[in-house]
């Protein structure tokens, strides 16, 4: 399914030299066992335009190829008995007005009429999706692969790939067992076996296959003597799925005990595999079968007709694998998808609109393989991927994390920080601290505002007025040494770099089409020596781009340092007095402006102190070897003991940069937009005579996309991102991300809109579990606009 589909849209977008290689016939891999539904919900905001796309192009793809998919457009009902199912749907529901999908939130008597044959409990409410359905899933991937075929590309049966080698020229030479097929680029969409594919270049794919059961009844009389066909029904209660299959049922489970593995176990791949099941084992399934016939009493007498119990790969987080692969040109991945039937259509159409154009329209950030790196080894990800099968119906809240899996990355002060309260959230592999549990409790993970809103006020209230202390030792650190480092890096990036040693600036890489991929804070350290700072889910695709752009005679290298460093972030106005009791460095603005970085020694251990801050106070990173973490918190936090000093974590920064206007890359710094759209115009040096994006940042046309900030008139429940805005009637853009400012006592967001509703004093509405809340345009940042704090 994903490799016809990206041949079909590769074909699509120009691209017929392509070849898809199958190794037997089409749909032998998972593909033709998928029980064929293509939900519109997802949790996540554009996945959910991944599985749109689908919905619109399976209704009409007979019609495009002649090739008979079977389509029943039968819509879907998702049901909810929990408060936070019913406020996950809400949620959804936004995503539905701004992609634009069919929904609705519905009670009990649309329900029943919807399903008359339902056992609903009190207090039910489902969300209803009307442009979605089901379909055979062969006959969608037969009419994709004959749409490309049609449109002049090339589809080879019958053709193992034995080996996949690199050729000095970039290209890649494609071994199967019928020749050998040379390639400008190749793309890994062998589903099941992707991992085993991954090997052939050196490379990994984290994916676990795991069985996967669905049955089929016999044919139901209350279903013969209807016209109609139910909605596909989705319920947490039963962890699965039911729908009319013609007039028999259909029921699918995921299991959330003793959870089987495909074919890994076995430990190698079975390479002639084809239209391949694994045995039955309903006594696996059956506490969730009898839910299903609880909900559906008329499936109780039906008796079961067929059963498949079939291999789906999964992910650590659930999102399929779309982009390049790490530290190799011209590979990408179209693979790891769990739901490839509703997927399959949007991975194809987006996976080759970037491999083809440079960027796709659509933010992929959460789909780039490179969001893993060597963390993601086998044991994590069969922990994560055993996770995200079992909860695949169990609707997670804002902030839940479990533990499988975990800890993989950790700081030295992991456990000195747990041991003081520190609740971890994980991002790259790495442990971070979210906030601080003064009492032991947990949190309460909600929509809402919830039990830990207070502590997080308490957080910022430290750094804001006395000091703070945060563990960021996941970010991501290089070291960009020779001649012409200077050079290299004023040609990738937007900004100009420092020209004097000691000077930090933030900076930007943008692909050639203007489009942002990279935000990073560089550091001069010497005249040949730069420091740069990235986001910790950056550290592969930031490595991959730094070295894909020092052209063939550059005198520059780049080390992955992350590993190397540890940072403790120290804010708040009284940092600099506690500083100078462990410091003989000067801290004053004379010796030690903002934006500037020294080489300082801090309780007797060399630090790179960088004066910089995220959260808008006065205050220092201090980077130093990981051995010299530990007694630096130390030293810092019993000095800190008159100083006030806290602990505080991510809840609370992000806080304080929303309050600071301060853009986050992967929610408003995207691949979707430029820097002009994203308003990060004062980062551009166009004085520069040329850097990568800069003739297509300037020959943009306008396009209807601007990242405004807003003052939300929110009470309880703050956006986060994913919310529609709205004028009227009309949906004019969607939040980015937003967060409740402590300090200034303002719930803020940045949103996305239509440059006609950007200018400051705009009134807009903010649709935030499904009520309307008023936002306006704010002109700039809404705490200390002009940094004095920072400069203090
Ligand atoms: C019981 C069950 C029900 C499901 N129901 C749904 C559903 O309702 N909706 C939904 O969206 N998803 C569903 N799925 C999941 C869906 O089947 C998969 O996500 C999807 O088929 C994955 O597609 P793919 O193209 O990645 O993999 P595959 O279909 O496995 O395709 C990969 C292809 O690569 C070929 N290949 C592998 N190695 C090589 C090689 N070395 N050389 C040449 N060719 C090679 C294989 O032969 C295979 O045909 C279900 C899965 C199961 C098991």
């Amino acid at each position: 399914m994903m490799g016809a589909s990206l041949l079909y849209h590769l074909a699509l977008e120009g691209c017929t030299d392509a070849i898809l290689l199958e190794k037997g016939e089409l749909t032998s891999g998972s593909t033709w066992h998928a029980a064929g539904q293509c939900p519109s919900i997802t949790g996540s905001y554009n996945l959910a335009k991944i599985h749109a796309y689908g919905n619109q192009l399976y209704p009409r793809l007979e019609a495009l190829t002649g090739q008979y998919v079977s389509w029943h457009g039968c819509g879907g009902l998702r049901l909810a008995t929990k408060p936070h199912e019913l406020a996950w749907l809400q949620q959804v529901y936004g995503y539905s007005k701004v992609i634009g999908f069919g929904m609705e939130i519905v009670g009990i008597d649309t329900i029943k009429r919807l399903n008359p044959f339902l056992n609903p409990p009190g207090g039910i409410a489902a969300a209803l999706t009307t442009d979605d359905g089901h379909g055979d899933p062969s006959g969608l991937c037969q009419a994709l692969a004959k749409g490309a075929r049609d449109l002049g590309a090339t589809v080879l049966r019958r053709h193992r790939v034995l080996d996949i080698r690199a050729r000095p020229s970039g290209e890649w030479d494609v071994i199967t067992d019928q020749g050998t097929v040379t390639a400008g680029m190749v793309v890994n969409a062998a589903g099941c076996y992707a991992r085993e594919v991954a090997k052939m270049v050196g490379s990994d794919a984290p994916i676990v296959n795991m069985q996967h059961h669905y049955v089929v009844t016999h044919p139901i009389a209350a279903f013969q003597e209807r016209a109609g066909e139910i909605p596909v029904m989705r319920d947490p209660y039963m962890r699965g799925y039911f729908r009319q299959e013609q007039k028999s049922g259909l029921i699918g489970v995921y299991e959330s005990e003793q959870l089987a593995e495909a074919w890994a176990p076995r430990g190698h791949p079975e390479w002639d595999a084809s239209n391949e099941l694994f045995p039955e084992d309903l006594e696996r399934i059956a506490p969730w079968l009898e839910r299903a016939m609880e909900r559906m009493p008329i499936f109780a007498d039906a008796g079961i007709r067929r059963v498949i119990n079939g291999a789906i790969p999964h992910t650590p987080d659930g999102a399929p694998l779309l982009g390049p692969v790490a530290e190799r040109r011209n590979l990408w991945m179209c693979c790891g998808s769990s739901f490839g039937i509703a997927q399959g259509a949007g991975c194809g159409k987006y996976l080759a609109q970037w491999m083809l154009h440079g960027d796709a329209e659509i933010n992929m950030s959460e789909f780039d393989p490179r969001r893993f790196g060597r963390f993601a080894d086998a044991g994590y990800t069969r922990a994560k991927v055993f996770l995200d099968y079992r909860t695949t119906f169990v609707t997670r809240r804002p902030g839940e994390e479990e533990p499988d899996g975990r800890p993989q990355r950790v700081s030295p002060l992991y456990e000195r920080l747990r041991g003081a309260g520190a609740v971890h959230g994980e991002t790259h592999g790495w442990e971070r601290p979210k906030w601080f549990s003064p009492d032991g409790r947990a949190e309460e993970y909600s929509y809402q505002r919830n039990n830990v809103f207070e502590l997080v006020a308490a957080e910022t209230r430290a750094v804001h007025e006395r000091a703070g202390i945060l563990d960021l030792s996941g970010f991501s650190k290089y070291e960009i040494r020779g001649a012409g480092a200077e050079a290299f890096l004023n040609r990738v990036c937007a900004n100009r770099m420092p020209r004097k040693n000691g000077r930090i600036a933030l900076v930007h890489a943008l692909s050639p089409n203007g489009r942002i991929l990279a935000e990073m804070t560089v550091t001069r350290l010497a005249d040949d020596l730069f420091y740069a700072l990235s986001a910790a889910a950056a550290e592969v695709r930031d490595l991959d781009l730094l070295r894909e752009r020092v052209l063939p005679d550059e005198a520059v290298s780049i080390e992955n340092v992350t590993e190397a460093r540890g940072v403790l972030v120290l804010s708040g106005p009284r940092s600099r007095e506690l500083l100078a009791r462990l410091t003989p460095a000067p801290l004053g603005n004379a010796d030690f402006p903002w934006l500037s970085a020294r080489e300082i020694s801090v309780a007797g251990r060399a630090v790179r102190a960088l004066r910089v801050s995220y959260v808008g106070e006065l205050g220092w990173e201090l980077h130093a070897e990981r051995s010299a973490l530990g007694d630096l918190y130390e030293a810092l936090w019993s000095a800190g003991a008159q100083f006030g000093l806290a602990n505080y974590g991510l809840y609370a920064v992000n806080g304080m940069r929303v309050e600071k206007g301060y853009k986050a890359w992967s929610t408003e710094l995207t691949n979707e937009l430029n820097m002009l759209e994203a308003d990060m115009e004062r980062f551009i040096d166009f004085n520069k005579p040329d850097f990568i994006g800069k003739q297509a940042t300037l020959a943009q046309a306008p396009r209807p996309l601007k990242i405004v900030y807003l003052e939300v008139a929110a009470t309880d429940t703050d956006a986060r991102g994913g919310e529609p805005v709205l004028v009227g009637e009309r949906c004019v853009g969607i939040v980015t991300s937003g967060a409740y400012g402590h300090r200034v006592r303002k719930s803020l967001a940045f949103a996305c809109v239509d440059p006609q509703w950007a200018a400051p004093g705009s009134r807009l509405e903010v649709l935030i579990q499904g009520e309307r809340r008023a936002a306006m345009v704010l002109a700039g940042p809404a705490f200390d606009a002009d940094n004095l704090r920072m400069r203090a």
